[in-house]
């Protein structure tokens, strides 16, 4: 299930260019052009995941519907919009229970990414099945990966040998920390079972150059790319 996010925005294209950036990153919206009417659709049976709350409103503006949502014990994250670039409603805007804030006209990719953020950060979004990294590409969902588009063959093992690389990609994992997540079970120190499977991946998915997964020596590993 896709995100929803609702756009409170009486300014008509500026609504329009929001909902066109957020469905094509694979959001859901609904749309309203008043305060009262958010505050309706925010408390709703089926609440969205996000608001996206003008300030300047025809009816009710936007720190009072922000108000009078917390006061009801809605905890939906609440971006504000706002024409006003003073540090006085950028504070207001916060301090009244507001998760960010940007001053129009700002870019809908910023815009779209500050939504990411925030979701991520209250737990709402969610977690991406797919993991991709140079041209190997793992579908948590289909259990399915491919590289350059063919797919590859592993044991249950070495998928989550994989998967756990994938999912920390950039990260240096020690020796233990593989065991803990992939095995599931304490080897009492004989971290050579990681150096095997590694060794195995490397044939399958990572024996041509660039190769993606390195050793650190003494510690262990990391997967590079992106
Ligand atoms: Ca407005």
């Amino acid at each position: 299930m896709a995100p929803r996010v609702l756009i409170v925005e009486d300014e008509e294209n500026v609504a329009y260019v929001i909902r066109t950036a957020l469905r094509l990153a694979g959001f859901a919206t609904t749309e309203t052009p008043s305060g009262r009417d958010a505050l309706h659709l925010a408390s709703d049976a089926d609440p969205p995941d996000l608001i996206i709350l003008d300030v300047q409103l025809p009816d009710l503006n936007g720190f009072e519907v922000c108000k009078r949502l917390r006061f009801d014990a809605v905890t939906t994250p609440i971006i504000f919009l706002t024409a006003a670039d003073s540090v006085d409603d950028r504070v207001r805007g916060l301090t009244i229970g507001g998760d960010d804030y940007l001053t129009k006209p700002f870019s809908v990719e910023e815009l779209v990414a500050r939504v990411h953020v925030i979701l991520h950060r209250t737990g709402r979004a969610p977690e991406s099945q797919v993991f991709v990294c140079g041209d190997l590409e793992l579908d948590d969902t289909a259990h399915v990966v491919t590289q350059g588009g063919r797919e590859v063959s592993l044991s249950p093992t070495e998928y989550k040998l994989l998967r756990f690389l994938l999912r920390n990609a950039g990260r240096a994992l020690s020796r233990n920390q593989i065991l803990d997540h992939v095995w599931d079970y304490d080897f009492d120190g004989e971290s050579t079972v990681v150096e095997t499977y590694i060794s195995m991946l490397r044939k399958k998915v990572d024996s041509s150059p660039p190769t993606l997964i390195r050793t650190i020596r003494g510690f262990g590993y990391r997967l590079d790319g992106t």
